[in-house]
């Protein structure tokens, strides 16, 4: 396991190795929270003043405010009491409901079926809010995300179709300010954006907040890896070609191009890709799941059936407060969405996700190394990904899976670049208490 444990530690610092480096902002060495910095748009503001109680990715002190803001804005934190059980808030955060499929009703061109889109829009036709924060592609491209301040039906549409990566939501934080019309606002996005805009979202002198947010797990760093990552994993010549992909639960990447859609097993992805496409801040995050959101829209969790596109398939919708079910009964009134059943899973997601994590040393020694830096041969990569379909887990079972392997990967990130002592003060105790729990599983852990 030694070797395992090495093999993932040789992950984390590739990606950390790999960060790119933005020559007009001097982004990330200029931001405080250095390589980990998520460019969350806060230190783009005068609210940068406040960054040091807000930023969620500060080596200093991490994700650990979470509990405490989980009690200033859902009422309570979540109980973590039964961290590998099925009613485990430990892993998906605070739950006012249980978790439901939904889709959206009639909104083309989105990257799902437009499930965050149609109810930006139902709370501002109902005059729920004043004006939503979204991103939107700039120039029209899915692959340049900007924040804007939408006050129309029109500028939210601009949000369709944008893919999940690092995004500066925050940055129109002095705007909103500064705007007097605005006294109700929605803010949409990520886990980290959302944790520094729930700390600094009483000084906006607002009468209404509401936050929509979205799952995500290893966003790309930037438009160019994004680019990078189509050309050589997709073989596609140009990023346009592309409306949206995404890592789904047949373990294949699928992608929507302008004429078609094509799916690609995960294993036959070149290894050499796995350096640049992951943002570093996404190694040392513990909220892929959007805790302090009202409502979460994701699709880890979600069931794809044989053959399905992602946008045809459901995503799952996560209420954490009285504000998130009120967004979604505002959306659903206006026949913008439609709600599935509950969502549910199958099959055994611990023991995939301790393998998950071994089998980088793994399949490295049963196939070479040069194999996995091709990545496997087409019908082998089929293969392997049917099978590991149809024995793994699937729907919520596979959204528990991605959720404790992340936070295992994550957990030996933050040891191995700040040191364990370090590591206690950083990872919030629900992720801490899921790290402990497969410590009693596998005793092989224990190299950890
Ligand atoms: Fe600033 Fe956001 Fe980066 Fe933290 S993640 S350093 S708050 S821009
Ligand atoms: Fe931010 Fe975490 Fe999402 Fe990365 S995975 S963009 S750090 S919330």
């Amino acid at each position: 396991f030694r070797s395992s444990q090495a093999s993932v530690r040789t992950l984390c610092r590739r990606g950390a190795a790999g960060r790119p480096l933005d020559y007009a902002t001097g982004w990330p060495q200029k931001f405080p929270a250095k390589d980990h910095c998520s460019r969350c748009g806060l230190c783009e503001t005068t609210f940068v003043s406040r960054v040091k109680d807000a930023c969620a990715l500060l080596p200093e002190t991490g994700m650990s405010r979470m509990h405490d803001l989980e009690v200033k804005v859902h009422g309570r934190s979540r109980n973590t009491h039964h961290a590998m059980d099925t009613a485990d808030e430990g892993r998906f955060g605070v739950l006012h409901e249980e978790i439901k499929l939904v889709k959206g009703v009639e909104m083309k061109d989105s990257q799902w079926t437009g499930v965050v889109t149609s109810i930006a829009l139902s709370m501002l036709e109902a005059r729920k809010v004043d004006a939503v924060v979204c991103i939107a592609g700039e120039h029209g491209s899915w692959a340049t995300p900007e924040a804007i301040v939408a006050k129309s039906g029109e500028q939210i549409l601009r949000g369709r179709g944008v893919k999940p990566c690092l995004a500066p939501s925050l940055k129109i934080l002095d705007e909103i300010k500064q705007d007097r019309s605005i006294r109700k606002l929605l803010f949409c996005g990520v886990g980290c954006s959302v944790q520094a805009f729930r700390a600094i979202q009483d000084d906006l002198g607002l009468d209404e907040v509401y936050v929509l947010g979205t799952n995500c797990v290893d966003n790309s760093p930037t438009p160019k890896a994004a680019e990078n990552f189509v050309r050589v994993g997709l073989g596609l010549k140009d990023i346009e070609e592309v409306k949206g992909y995404e890592f789904m639960q047949d373990f294949r990447v699928h992608a929507k191009t302008g004429d078609g859609y094509l799916t690609k097993p995960y294993f036959c992805l070149p290894g050499v890709l796995a350096q640049p496409s992951i943002a570093t801040s996404c190694l040392a995050c513990f909220d892929y799941t959007n805790g302090l959101a009202d409502a979460v829209v994701g699709y880890m969790g979600a069931p794809l059936d044989a053959g399905r596109r992602m946008d045809e398939s459901f995503q799952t919708l996560t209420i954490r407060n009285q504000r998130g079910t009120e967004m979604i009964e505002t959306a659903r009134k206006r026949g913008r969405l439609s709600i599935g059943s509950t969502a549910t899973g199958k099959g055994s997601f611990e023991d995939f996700a301790m393998s998950t994590l071994k089998s980088d040393a793994i399949v490295q020694s049963m196939i070479g190394g040069s194999i996995m830096e091709k990545g496997l041969p087409d019908l082998l990569g089929t293969m392997l990904a049917s099978i590991l379909h149809r024995i793994g887990p699937t729907g919520l079972n596979f959204a528990r899976y991605s959720i404790d392997y992340h936070i295992l990967r994550n957990y030996l990130h933050v040891v191995d670049e700040w040191g364990e002592t370090s590591a206690k003060n950083i990872v919030p105790v629900y992720a801490q208490k899921i790290v402990k729990k497969y410590l009693e599983i596998d005793s092989m852990i224990t190299l950890l």
